[in-house]
């Protein structure tokens, strides 16, 4: 794979590039000064990093350097507040013409044909940034503004200017230039692993035990990993089979990350499977929607390494676009250094906190006495920490229906909403003129908008008979997104920096209202137990998602430190980390080496290193509701925090809490957690 950089004789070689250069930065120091001369340098090697052939000549070079380089303050103030007038144009109208075109889709409009699919998976935006190489307006920043790494948006970014900021932003905007056909590759492998997982179904009852005993209802048809993990939760509530049933399903997923599950059962319900012995038969119980086919082979061959050869895939793709991309030279970089903004070895350390705690052995034996049984390795997802509630759903649903018939009422509703969680009256009105209620199709979802002449979108779910609980629980959920969008967008100085860092910021502002929702109702609150109880439920989970976003840190690595491997050396690997994590995190605590569970994710197959995000979002949860908390007050806190903008995590969390992303505000909820339920028997 050529590199970006690497000029083809006979338009440009590198000599000629180089000659032209020093040509040029002797002519412009002399034009602009000694000062300017660092500025010359840094943006002379940005333009030469991305310049390509079919942008031009040496004397196109030079023209445009020499037409665009903004040498004294006022231009560059110009040049700086134009690019940030018209990129918010940009966006923000390009945003608007997707949001119309997903319409359909998203809101409750009745009958998606199949043109508003396509309107609907149509992105405007798609060529935007190829275009703007090819008129240049990219290189027009790269010679004006440095392009930084995360290593200096760390070191040095406390001590620059919001303006320093947002010319930050704008330059790393242009600090790849990823040609169109690695893209493709890129989206063509994301999409093919995403329709193996989205095929990767087990039909459970045509699971079997030694006896032959079906243990699952008929047509019950799981995903792997959501719905099985789900069902391993519902489980805890089945007296009779539930232990034999997350057994069972524990089974079938070690079966699945060793592949040494039969290919034929995979959703296939006209075969029956006994996930212990292997053993594979012609289905006895028929709950399938068609006829078996006549050519089905009834066969225990295992799955051939599939599952690590889509993850490989995914792999190779992603690597394509290392050359193009030279301050994140590899996709772990990307993920961690551009996405996140939070270093590998930082982020790393804080989830070995996490799952290396004191408090993890003290919640495993209080989940074991809960239990009344000695942990088992698929209790790492312990769901029996739900609080109970004071009402019933039926008598929520009720209230809310009655307060909420359509989505005007809850429109209407918003500035007095905001005026309970603190908000000034004029701001409450302010913030709720920038946000329109539409019925969703969905559950639900927040879509801010890009531009400030724009408006937010909160997407609601709207029964018949109105507004129910769940709805309405997710409407405050959205809400704090919208609120969270309207300001950092609004509110904040440069519109460059519209935005939080990342999205597990504006996920834990958005529970920070839904925390809320009973209180917003004017019902009381839960209390100080069912707040412990919920606390050592999301401890619980953390550590379970830490562990399992090690194990996909470790498989990245482990690829990219073995480019040439097969799918098989790929799968031993995998198997090797998960136990190693498992031996070190989880084995102390529940008595049993050697266990795979960890690797069980389908994000690890698809998503290109996702899930490190989730352990982050409920670290940064915790912080943010710790905070809110210690001052009382959610409006006045959230409006100082969401103004920040997108800075890095670190800078962020220091403004808004006084100290960095960390570890120690879920550790030190889970003690005090811990102290409030101990003390009730
Ligand atoms: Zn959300």
């Amino acid at each position: 794979m050529a590199q970006s950089s690497v000029l083809d004789p006979p338009t440009i070689t590198a000599e000629q590039m180089k000659a032209s250069m020093t040509r040029l930065q002797t002519e412009l120091v002399a034009k602009y000064r000694d000062a300017q001369k660092p500025r010359i340098s840094t943006g002379l090697h940005q333009v030469v990093e991305f310049w390509r052939p079919e942008d031009g000549d040496i004397a196109v070079f030079e023209d445009f350097v020499r037409a665009n380089f903004a040498g004294d303050q006022a231009s560059l103030d110009t040049l700086f507040d134009r690019f940030q007038r018209l990129l918010e144009q940009l966006d923000g109208h390009m945003h608007e013409i997707a949001r119309e075109f997903r319409n359909q889709q998203d809101l409750d409009l009745g009958p998606v044909r199949p043109y508003d699919e396509v309107f609907g998976g149509y992105d405007p935006a798609a060529h935007v940034l190829d275009d703007f190489f090819q008129n240049k307006l990219a290189f027009t920043i790269l010679l004006n503004f440095p392009v930084t790494t995360l290593e200096e948006r760390i070191n040095e970014g406390p001590k620059w200017t919001r303006r320093q900021w947002a010319e930050t932003r704008l330059a790393q905007r242009f600090a790849k230039r990823i040609p169109a056909d690695v893209t493709l590759a890129i989206a063509r492998a994301a999409a093919e692993s995403d329709n193996y997982i989205a095929g990767y179904n087990i039909w459970m009852h045509h699971l079997v035990d030694d006896k032959g005993q079906r243990l699952f209802p008929p047509k019950m048809r799981l995903l792997s990993h959501w719905n099985l993990r789900d069902e391993i939760k519902a489980d805890y509530a089945d007296q009779q089979n539930g232990l034999a049933k997350q057994r069972t399903i524990q089974q079938v997923m070690e079966r699945i990350i060793t592949q040494s599950i039969p290919q034929v059962v995979v959703d296939n319900p006209h075969v029956d499977w006994n996930p212990w012995t292997n053993e594979v038969k012609r289905a006895t119980a028929n709950d399938a929607p068609s006829p078996a086919p006549a050519n089905l082979k009834v066969t225990n061959s295992p799955e051939p390494s599939t599952r690590y050869a889509m993850l490989l895939e995914t792999y190779r793709a992603a690597r394509l676009a290392d050359p193009y991309s030279p301050t994140a030279p590899s996709l772990i970089e990307r993920r961690f250094n551009e996405d996140r903004e939070i270093p590998e070895e930082l982020l790393q350390d804080m989830l070995e906190r996490v799952v290396s705690s004191p408090l993890v052995p003290q919640v495993a034996s209080l989940i074991q006495s809960r239990l009344g049984r000695p942990l088992e390795p698929f209790d790492i997802w312990y769901s029996g920490f739900r609080p109970g509630s004071k009402y019933s759903e039926t008598q929520l649903d009720e209230i809310v229906a009655k307060k909420y018939p359509n989505a005007e009422a809850y429109r209407g509703d918003i500035p007095s909403l905001l005026k309970k969680l603190g908000f000034p009256p004029d701001r409450a009105q302010y913030i709720a003129e920038h946000i329109i209620v539409d019925p969703a199709r969905g559950s639900g979802h927040a879509m801010g908008a890009e531009m400030r002449s724009e408006k937010a979108h909160l997407r609601t779910r709207i029964e018949k008979a109105g507004m129910n609980y769940k709805g309405y629980n997710v409407a405050v959920h959205e809400m704090g997104h919208n609120v969270e969008q309207t300001l950092s967008l609004n509110d904040v100085d440069y519109t460059l920096l519209q935005g939080v860092p990342n999205t597990a910021f504006t996920e834990a502002l958005a529970f920070v209202f839904q925390g809320q929702d009973m209180a917003l109702l004017g019902l009381a609150q839960p209390d100080a137990q069912s707040e412990a109880l919920k606390t050592l439920n999301d401890f619980w989970g953390t550590y379970e998602i830490a562990g399992v976003a090690l194990v996909d840190m470790s498989v990245w690595h482990w690829m990219y430190d073995h480019p040439e491997a097969a799918p098989e050396e790929l799968r031993a690997a995998t198997l090797e980390i998960a136990k190693d994590k498992w031996n070190r995190f989880f084995a102390p605590v529940f008595g049993k080496k050697d266990v795979v569970l960890l690797a069980v994710y389908s994000h690890m197959i698809d998503s290109f290193l996702y899930l490190p995000d989730y352990p982050i979002g409920h670290l940064i949860a915790f912080q943010i509701e710790e905070q809110v908390k210690k001052t009382g007050s959610i409006g006045p806190e959230f409006e100082r925090m969401a103004k920040m903008g997108r800075v890095t995590p670190d800078l962020w969390m220091e403004h808004a809490t006084g100290k960095p992303v960390g570890a120690d505000a879920l550790l030190a909820a889970t003690e005090a957690a811990l102290k409030q339920v101990g003390s009730k028997p």
